[in-house]
């Protein structure tokens, strides 16, 4: 018998296919297990913005993209196939995949990802599911993820080694729908971490600490303010999408628009939908974001902030990392990083601010 947390309800994870009706229209989700696109299909991807969607391309906190503004998803649905990019309608919300996005790991993912779609049984994960590949994302809470051949479980190296690393990760993942009842993440299931590792067996060896490694802006690297294109942006250009609302592109490419200072200010800053997408939003969050990024000069030592203030002195500082700065327009908080990060929420009379 399942135990654990109760989940009365499915997630509602939208898919390209299943929109989740957002304030501003139809919100479609693309997967892109890894973040590698191909020039042509983050072509078809912008192009389906552009003439279904409201203009833009979101990235999001999993490397996956997002248009808004759609009226349904059978056009979209149809130009994603088309493109490679809905290799299954069965499995289109499970295909949750985070990747390293500066290691060589895209073929390890696509088989990974091949081997997920193969399986009836996995179609029914939960869209909350999450694996991650890689050292530098390897903090990101992913449900499984492997680093080496380390198998993560619930973000946590329990000994277990692997020699065939996509056979381990489908196993382990039937392992947890096998297990889950109405749970959506291995961490809701009552020894759920133990019975994954006692399959396949912990070894002595070393144990590693998952962390989260960002990648910092860079002409090569650039990051996309409040993690929103325009459909217009990296025409043709092949891009690799990180979970820190960036992207890896080839040398030379024009980043007009981008973030490729690890000192600009809007380094480190991203934002949830806020108005007028969602219709919980107590304030136009991104404009709010924008003022408050353009004026430096502003503080607020209380810290609780106004509209169009900046972070209280020491957030961020000229020549160093900064810490994130989350913006959101509800309690939900929705689109947080991981990790240390500053947080603004609004109370429908400014910001609060969490550290
Ligand atoms: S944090 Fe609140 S306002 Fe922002 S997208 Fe989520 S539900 Fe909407």
């Amino acid at each position: 018998m399942p135990s654990g947390i109760y989940r009365g309800h499915p997630d509602a994870c939208p898919g390209a296919v299943e929109l989740h009706q957002a304030a501003d229209g139809g919100l479609a989700r693309i997967r892109v297990p890894g973040g590698t696109l191909p020039a042509a299909r983050w072509d078809a991807v912008r192009l389906a913005a552009a003439e279904l969607g409201n203009g833009s391309v979101e990235l999001t906190s999993r490397a996956n993209l997002q248009i808004r503004g759609l009226a349904d998803g059978v056009e979209l649905g149809e130009r994603m196939r088309a493109a490679g990019l809905l290799p299954s309608w069965s499995h289109e919300r499970v295909r949750n995949i985070v990747a390293a996005p500066l290691e060589d790991n895209q073929a390890l993912v696509d088989a990974l990802d091949a081997a997920l779609c193969a399986d009836p049984s996995l179609a029914s994960l939960p869209g909350r599911f999450l694996v991650t590949v890689g050292a530098s994302v390897s903090g990101l809470g992913g449900d499984l993820g492997l680093v080496g051949n380390v198998l993560l479980l619930a973000g946590t190296d329990t000994g277990v080694r692997v020699h065939d690393p996509v056979d381990a990760l489908v196993t382990a993942a039937r392992l947890f729908q096998s297990m889950r009842g109405t749970a959506w993440r291995l961490s809701e299931v009552d020894g759920g971490v133990r019975k994954i590792t006692d399959h396949f067996g912990a070894t002595d060896a070393p144990r590693i600490t998952p962390a989260v490694t960002p990648v910092a802006p860079s002409p090569s690297t650039p990051g996309v303010p409040l993690g929103r294109l325009d459909a217009s942006q990296l025409a043709g250009v092949p891009i690799r999408v990180t979970p820190w609302r960036s992207v890896v592109v080839p040398p030379g490419t024009d980043t007009s628009g981008l973030i490729t200072d690890p000192d600009s200010p809007w380094h480190g800053v991203s934002a949830c939908t806020g108005r007028p997408g969602c219709a919980k939003s107590l304030s136009d969050v991104r404009a709010d974001v924008r003022e408050w990024v353009s004026r430096p000069e502003l503080s607020d030592p209380d810290g609780t902030i106004g509209v169009g203030a900046r972070t209280p002195q020491g957030a961020r500082q000229s020549g160093s990392i900064p810490r994130p700065v989350h913006w959101s327009g509800c309690s939900r908080r929705c689109g947080r990083p991981a990790g240390d990060v500053i947080e603004f929420v609004a109370t429908g009379d400014g910001y609060e601010e969490i550290r």
